[in-house]
């Protein structure tokens, strides 16, 4: 039999998806978010323990792992935004690398040590090859990637020191959404690609404005690998299953391995959603590589995971879902 599985962040984006999935599979879990971009709405509150909370609240951490005796940490709680990281590091360093040391303090006082960990391909920096594998140089180009990038050597550290296992999962672009439209990605604001360009379909913007158009790229845009959210989802239970059978500190990247432009993805969404999409073009983002491709290999041979959603026009679809059902893309929370 299987353990209570803690989940921050579990009332977000990419956790609830996470912790629907989880579900399905029989685990028993308890989510800490704080709601500041997660939503209550998005987790079955029936089935699953939600605890309202910061994880950098020692004392609420402490009655939590007393409480529940958690099997093993997912860990979502995090900020995600790039030029935001750039703009206000303190921000980032302080939520995403301090604030889960305390968290942490709590698994080693608890003997609990299994750690899977959200982590992403910003931390890689600029990509000297493509498609990039886990042994790509790790330099981040933010103080987004470098967050992420330190806690996993604090990660390792722990590993050494006191036998935490820890999978880092980077991700390449999340997208899309559950197909049956009940949750999906609600943020505020909304920076991401798919997403606002549905936006500008639906006529909520004025505009999609692509951020540069002189990548050395064969259209000029940047590309980057998008993978479901869907797919997210079972690489951590294949994850959490990877560890409770015994395995190491491992980093493993996740993506379908196939790179679209900006372009090829506005042209994807007008064929989809059959809107007309008013299309700005603008500078470059500070901080954007031409062209982030993920090398799966590796998620397939140490977890037997791979991409099922590898068509954007399935994320597309899926996100148009979520964006034109009854929730209108908005949670009420
Ligand atoms: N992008 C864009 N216009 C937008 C939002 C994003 O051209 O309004 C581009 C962005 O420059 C990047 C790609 O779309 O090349 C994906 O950006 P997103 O913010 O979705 O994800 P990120 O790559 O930052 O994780």
């Amino acid at each position: 039999s299987t353990g209570t599985l803690l989940i921050t962040g579990g009332a977000g984006y990419i956790g609830s998806h996470t912790v629907r999935h989880l579900l399905t599979l029989g685990e028993k879990i308890v989510v800490l978010d704080n709601l500041v971009f997660g939503h209550r709405e998005a987790l079955p509150l029936d089935r699953v323990t939600f605890v309202h909370g910061d994880m950098g609240d020692t004392a609420l951490i402490e009655e939590l792992f007393s409480d529940h005796q958690p099997e093993a940490v997912l860990h979502f709680a995090a900020f995600a935004q790039v030029g935001e990281s750039v703009a206000d590091p303190l921000k980032y360093y302080r939520n995403n690398l301090a604030a889960p040391l305390v968290l942490l303090e709590a698994m080693q006082r608890h003997g609990c040590r299994r750690f899977i960990f959200s982590s992403t391909c910003a931390t890689y920096g600029n990509p000297v090859r493509v498609p990039m594998d886990e042994n790509h140089p790790q330099d981040p180009v933010n103080p987004y990637g470098a967050s992420k990038w330190m806690l996993e050597r604090v990660l390792r550290d722990c590993d050494h020191a006191w036998g935490l296992k820890s999978v880092f999962l980077r991700y390449f672009n999340a997208s899309g959404c559950d197909p049956a439209g009940e949750i999906g990605e609600d943020h505020d604001p909304e920076t991401h690609l798919i997403p606002r360009i549905l936006m500008a379909a639906t006529g909520e913007i004025e505009n999609i404005t692509v951020f540069g158009t002189d990548y050395p790229t064969p259209d000029g845009t940047c590309i980057r690998d998008y993978i479901h959210v869907n797919d997210l989802a079972t690489a951590h239970a294949l994850a959490l299953d990877y560890l409770r059978q015994g395995g190491n500190t491992e980093a493993v990247n996740l993506g379908t391995g196939r790179g679209f432009s900006v372009n090829e993805i506005i042209q994807t969404a007008q064929a989809v959603t059959g809107k007309t999409i008013p299309v700005s073009y603008g500078p470059r983002r500070p901080g954007d590589p031409p062209e982030l491709i993920c090398q799966p290999t590796k998620a397939k041979t140490l977890l037997g995971w791979e991409a099922t959603h590898k068509d954007p026009r399935e994320h597309i679809q899926s996100a148009w879902n979520w964006m034109t059902g009854p929730k209108k893309g908005r949670y009420a929370d």
